[in-house]
């Protein structure tokens, strides 16, 4: 993936950027937003680039492993959501194809197709921003990382950062209709 180099290096100036000792003293709400931001990011570059504005990051053991946003024009893949393409991301840079303990943050609800990716990645926790009334997969239309009857399930934190999520997403849209702007 050719933007994989890109988020190699981002991913060591975040690390570094982040005192350990700061870490440690991040309570999990202000860690989660911290982390949210990075996603509202990549949700920003999908804007610029004409993309339905969502993003997502996976970070493990306080590390930022990958993130992506969405892609799905520019790649002709109807599979290019953000958290497809962050877990795939991930998933290189760890080396392995489970993810185990690692968090994805995504700034919309995931749709089915990526919680079942989250779940197939085994990750610990999902974090994300914006429920999705139309598509979402965790509470709003099913609920398929707390099915009891799959041999996984996934820790769920919803509504980090849930405004900014969402604006980002309803501002792109109020701009693609005619007249851009106006309600
Ligand atoms: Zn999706």
């Amino acid at each position: 993936m050719d933007r994989a180099s890109d988020y190699e290096s981002e991913g060591q100036r975040f690390a570094e950027g982040v005192d350990p000792a700061e870490r440690l003293t991040m309570d999990g709400k202000h860690w989660d937003e911290h982390w949210m931001g990075l996603a509202l990011e990549e949700a920003a570059r999908a804007a610029q680039a004409g993309e339905v504005p969502v993003g997502a990051v996976v970070v493990l053991d306080g590390r930022l492993l990958a993130g992506g946003h969405n892609a799905s024009i520019a790649h002709h893949d109807p599979t290019a959501h953000a958290e497809i393409v962050a877990l795939r991301a991930a998933a290189q840079e760890a080396g392995n194809y489970r993810l185990t303990g690692a968090t994805l943050y995504a700034t919309i609800e995931p749709c089915a197709m990526c919680c079942g990716a989250a779940l197939h990645a085994r990750i610990a926790r999902l974090v994300y921003g914006a429920d999705d009334a139309k598509a979402g997969a965790v509470r709003s239309l099913h609920r398929l990382l707390d099915d009891p009857r799959l041999n996984h399930r996934v820790e769920v934190t919803a509504g980090v950062r849930a405004e900014e999520c969402g604006a980002r997403l309803s501002d792109f849209f109020r701009a693609k209709r005619p007249g851009g702007g106006s309600p």
